[in-house]
Order: C-alpha cells, then structure tokens, then sequence
C-alpha cells in the first residue's frame, strides 16, 4: 500500500516532467493575453533582481498551452535608478502535470543596463533547462501540493483500475465473439471444451434462443 501510494506520486511526478520535456510543439495552442495584477504579483515575488527596481510589463503574455503543460512567457523593462538606463528582463513560467498542474518553475533572462554593457544574467529558479531536438525546454521541479495530491490520486485509480478494465474489455468481447471468457476458445457452450469452464449461466435453458444468438456458429 505504501509503495501504491508513492508510485501514485512518483507517477504523477514523471508524466509532469514527461509532457513539459517531450510535448510536440506543433499541437501546443498559443494565446497572447492582458497581464493582470496577478501577472505582476507573480513576477515581482521571481524577479531575480527582488525589489531593486520597478518592473513593467512589456506588450502581452503569451500563453503556449498542451494538455497537462502550461507556458506563459513575459517580457519586461525596468530603468535603473542609478544610472537611468532600461533593464530588460523576460520569464517563462511552466506549470506541469496533468490533469492539474503539479510542478512549477520559471527560467528568467536579465539584461543588466550597465556601463559598460554586461552580461545577461539567465537564472532558472526551481526549474532546468534542457535542450531537446525540439529546441530549449523549462521543466519545473517545485511542487504545487494540491495538484499533486490530485495528480497522484488519478495514477492511483488509473493505475489500479487500468487492468481491471482491460480484462473487463476482454471478457466482454469474447462474449460478444461467442468465445469462451476465459481462455478465449471458439464455440463455447455451457462448459468450454479447451479449459473446462464451466458457462457464466449453467442452469440457463439450453435452448433459450438469446443464448443461442450470442454463442451460435454461423
Ligand atoms: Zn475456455
């Protein structure tokens, strides 16, 4: 029970890493929407430089979504109170797990206004950088407790029920088939003659005519 439990996590962990590495671009929805308050909110608590300066958004976010992947990138300016020159600075956020988020992290780029110009400042902050055939990805590691908690529960029943419905499946099909449930035999009457099943039924009416249209040979 325990190790169910912690593979239901650790499962749901490995498909949120899963889709935010290997998710096909080409079928990811993009959107550019209004930041918000709560846009800001989130920024100013990540922002590598904190409180320093004040930061403004830059046009819209762009929300790139998967199923189980969210990825929102913004993009920033600030003007140093020293020296009056604008900062520069863009984020993505990932939110991954499915079907509720259950990692974050972002991936910050700053570009320090200085003189003489220096060098841009890339920060992941609870996340890693990976390169992929399809380009750089962000995959979050910190957890959000409540998607995850969710998460797990769903790789738990879908763990736990997957077989279940399979063989479910399967019996309903031979019975469908005129097979034998058990060992998928042709032509079962009311005891199977290649595993000696005995029928589902065994005191239903030879003769009964739904019977004979289920199992009957052609
Ligand atoms: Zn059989």
């Amino acid at each position: 029970m325990v190790w169910y439990v912690a593979g239901s996590f650790v499962g749901a962990i490995a498909l949120a890493v899963g889709i935010a590495l290997f998710s096909a671009e080409s079928i990811m929805l993009v959107r550019l929407q209004a930041t918000d308050d709560a846009d800001q909110t989130w920024w100013n608590a990540g922002v590598p430089t904190g409180a320093r300066v004040d930061w403004e958004f830059r046009g819209r976010r762009r929300q790139t979504t998967f199923p189980g992947l969210e990825i929102i990138d913004y993009k920033a300016i600030a003007y140093s109170p020293e020296t009056g020159q604008p900062e520069t600075a863009t984020a993505t956020r990932v939110d991954a797990g499915w079907p509720f988020p259950c990692l974050t992290g972002s991936s910050w780029y700053l570009m320090p206004a200085s003189s003489p110009p220096g060098s841009p400042i890339a920060v992941e902050s609870t996340a890693f950088r990976v390169e992929t055939d399809s380009g750089p990805r962000v995959v979050p590691w910190w957890p959000r407790p409540w998607g995850l908690l969710f998460d797990a529960v769903v790789m738990g029943v879908l763990v736990g029920a997957g077989p279940a419905v399979w063989f479910l499946a399967r019996r309903i099909e031979r019975l469908v088939r005129g097979k034998c449930p058990a060992c998928g035999y042709p032509g079962v009457g009311t005891r199977c003659s290649e595993c000696g099943r005995v029928g589902r039924r065994p005191d239903a009416v030879p003769d009964d005519p739904v019977r004979s249209m289920l199992t009957g040979e052609p």
